[in-house]
């Protein structure tokens, strides 16, 4: 099977630029979700912790039992716990999720201020703090997502400003209870779009693996990526003028060609839909429909480098590279280059 190389100097150098943007290293939530963005979650939390990163976030609770040992805290955005924990905070992603957990659980409310996905809308703060309270659930922060900060337009702005505003009031309800709360509401977009953080923390997930993509006209920072997928040749052919490649032979070679099949296919993340229409940062073309466990390119390399960056791979299939990490088979063996 094929294999996922990664990088320690890029890691740490898109860390580096992350805590120059935010003022400090302390600030820094590294979002670890869905095995690190693909990378392998324990290899990349080991990595942050070595870097001096302490706060995490994942989506389940069995990810952040994954990674526990690296870090002081970890938020877990979409899961109940079932076992108690003084280092996990649990998201409550509505009202109704107050009463899914267990009293004494440490939450943190998330607040809807634009992106209408998850969180209680602003006017229903009050009555989240009396419903927590009532529940016995110990509130550690409050939180909003952006949904825009990418995009050159002003919705950052207004989000910034209604999550100021819900900053305020859920400081007073805090107090009465006496709960000291960390507010966070920047992605990675969102780090880039103001110097400093105002908040207690920003949740950096796609920047830290150097592929986020702002629009022209924002800033936008010399992250560098920190995977690559590579294949190992199974076998080397020459086609004759007119022969085809593969299932339904939807590539002809136009004259003798040199191909060989590599050992990653769609099964391992390889998005079937840039058959025939993708080619490697070295020039090398894709031929033919990628198979579900091979894919064939027009070289005869032992060791073939698929791509570097994954936004690369994800405009051949017209996605974004969020999905072709994500997608990244988790049985692929990942190694550190450096
Ligand atoms: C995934 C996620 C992030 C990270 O977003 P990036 O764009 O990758 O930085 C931050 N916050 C929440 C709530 C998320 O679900």
């Amino acid at each position: 099977m094929g294999y996922i190389t990664l990088s320690r100097e890029a890691l740490f150098s898109n860390l580096d630029i992350i805590a120059h943007q935010v003022g400090t290293k302390d600030k820094i939530g590294v979002v670890l979700k869905d095995n690190a963005y693909g990378h392998g979650a324990v290899m990349v939390a080991q990595a942050c912790a070595e870097y001096g990163i302490t706060h995490a976030v994942v989506r389940l609770e069995r990810e952040a039992l994954e990674i526990e040992p690296f870090f002081e805290d970890l938020l877990i955005l979409g899961d109940v716990p079932t076992q108690p924990s003084q280092k996990f905070s649990y998201v409550v992603n509505s009202l109704d999720w107050i009463e899914r957990f267990p009293s004494g659980t440490r939450v943190e409310l998330k607040v809807d201020t634009g992106m209408h996905r998850n969180g209680i809308a602003p006017k229903q703060l009050e009555e989240a703090f009396e419903r927590m309270v009532g529940t016995g659930l110990v509130c550690v922060g409050v939180m909003s997502h952006l949904r825009s900060a990418d995009t050159l337009s002003s919705e950052w702005y207004w989000q910034r400003c209604a999550f100021d505003e819900v900053k305020n009031r859920a400081s007073v309800l805090a107090q009465k209870q006496g709960w000291n709360l960390r507010f966070h509401l920047s992605n990675s977009a969102g780090i880039f779009r103001s110097n400093g953080c105002s908040d207690d923390m920003v949740r950096a997930g796609i920047a830290l693996y150097g592929c986020l993509e702002m629009d022209k006209g924002l800033f936008s920072p010399e992250l560098k990526p920190v995977l690559s997928l590579w294949g190992e040749k199974i076998a080397t052919r020459t086609l004759k003028k007119g022969e085809r490649i593969g299932y339904n032979g939807i590539y002809q070679a136009s004259e003798d060609e040199v191909v060989s099949t590599y050992d990653v296919g769609y099964a391992n993340g390889l998005d079937r839909l840039a058959s025939n229409r993708y080619a490697t940062p070295e020039g090398i073309a894709l031929r033919g429909r990628i198979s579900m466990d091979n894919a064939v390119f027009s070289t005869d390399k032992e060791e073939l480098m698929i791509f570097d960056n994954a936004n690369d791979y994800a405009r051949s299939v017209g996605t974004i590279g969020y999905e072709i990490l994500a997608c990244l088979d988790k049985d692929l063996k990942r190694v550190w280059v450096d």
